[in-house]
């Protein structure tokens, strides 16, 4: 048996084709594109891919997408008065600070930078007001990468109501609100992390299994129930050549482009679960391009909210 692929690329072209009539619409009304504000502090290589991306979207699609940098030498001062500036711009609707701030600004200064955005700018849902709602089920701006995936389950008619729904990662911004997401669906939720015993045999229990783990090739099938809907958050970057030939079969595509490039992008699960799985999202193409999309969504209803409109 091989996996049926849930194309997340596929989901997020059509998404995004929705949202660029919305915003050209909202545009038009308000004589202004909803805008959003990216934070960047430091060089860190993977957040500036990340944050390109982000920006070359929100442009494509009829955004106003600002980048906001700062030095690696910022202090936390520096970060929470550009931040302050961003929430009393009228410009921009969503702020998005790019994770991980450098570790010279101390340890605290994520959850202190985070505490500081407006919550109804906050379109990655980390503040506290935001956490809040969604533990009450009444929020409006989620975490982008756990909605992308309900979004997905939906539109590839995976049944979440009534299943074992296990998430394997526990972080703010990917495990917990994944897990009350599929809770608020009615699934019977697990949460694995790093000291969960048996962590195998408690994933083959799963109907749904979520790996946000960061870990390449971590989910093998003994993790997985036949049939069961794996999805996989992990974004990891092999450059060792021992971690990409014990993923990848000799004559594999990936592996061929591994011993090209010096480096190969991987999730969390196993190639070989394919064969055990009935649903698997790739990676690439998987939960990736979903999470940018879901960041444009939250910066539109953040936009609307701003402008007086009901927001569903
Ligand atoms: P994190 O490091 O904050 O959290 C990882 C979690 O995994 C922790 O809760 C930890 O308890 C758990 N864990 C670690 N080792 C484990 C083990 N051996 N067994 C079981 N659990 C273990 O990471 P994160 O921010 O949640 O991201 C997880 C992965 O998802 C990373 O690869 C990240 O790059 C990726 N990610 C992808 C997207 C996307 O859009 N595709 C978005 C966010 C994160």
């Amino acid at each position: 048996m091989s996996a049926r692929v849930l194309d997340g690329q596929a989901l997020a072209r059509a998404m995004q084709e929705e949202i660029r009539d919305e915003v050209a619409a909202f545009t038009a009304q308000h004589g202004r594109p909803p805008g959003l504000g990216i934070v960047l502090v430091g060089d860190n290589p993977a957040s500036e891919i990340y944050v390109r991306n982000k920006l070359k979207t929100g442009g494509e699609i009829g955004f106003r997408a600002d980048l906001e940098r700062l030095p690696a030498s910022a202090t936390l001062a520096d970060t929470l008065a550009l931040v302050e500036r961003l929430n009393r711009s009228d410009a921009h609707d969503g702020i998005l600070v790019q994770s991980p701030l450098p570790k010279a600004m101390g340890a605290d200064a994520e959850q202190r930078v985070f505490d500081s955005i407006a919550p109804e700018k906050d379109v990655d849902g980390l503040t506290p007001v935001n956490v809040g709602l969604l533990v009450q089920k009444r929020a409006a701006l989620v975490s982008c990468t756990p909605s992308g995936i309900i979004e997905l389950l939906d539109r590839e008619r995976i049944q979440i109501a009534g299943r074992h729904a296990v998430v394997i990662g526990r972080s703010d911004i990917v495990g917990k609100p994944m897990a009350i997401l599929l809770l608020h669906r009615d699934a019977t939720v697990t949460v694995c992390h790093s000291r969960t015993p048996n962590l195998a045999d408690v994933c083959r229990g799963a109907d749904v299994l979520v790996a946000a783990v960061g870990r390449p090739g971590l989910v093998t099938k003994e993790f997985v129930k036949p049939g069961a809907a794996v999805v996989d958050v992990g974004m990891n970057k092999v450059t060792d050549a021992k971690v990409a030939e014990s993923l990848f079969t000799d004559g594999h595509p990936r592996l061929a482009l591994f011993r090209s490039k010096g480096s190969v992008l991987v999730g969390d699960v196993h190639p070989e679960v394919a064969d055990v799985a009935g649903a698997l999202t790739p990676v690439p193409g998987g939960v990736g391009p979903l999470t940018i999309t879901m960041l444009m969504r939250n910066t539109l209803r953040a936009a609307r909210a701003r402008a007086g409109q009901t927001v569903s």
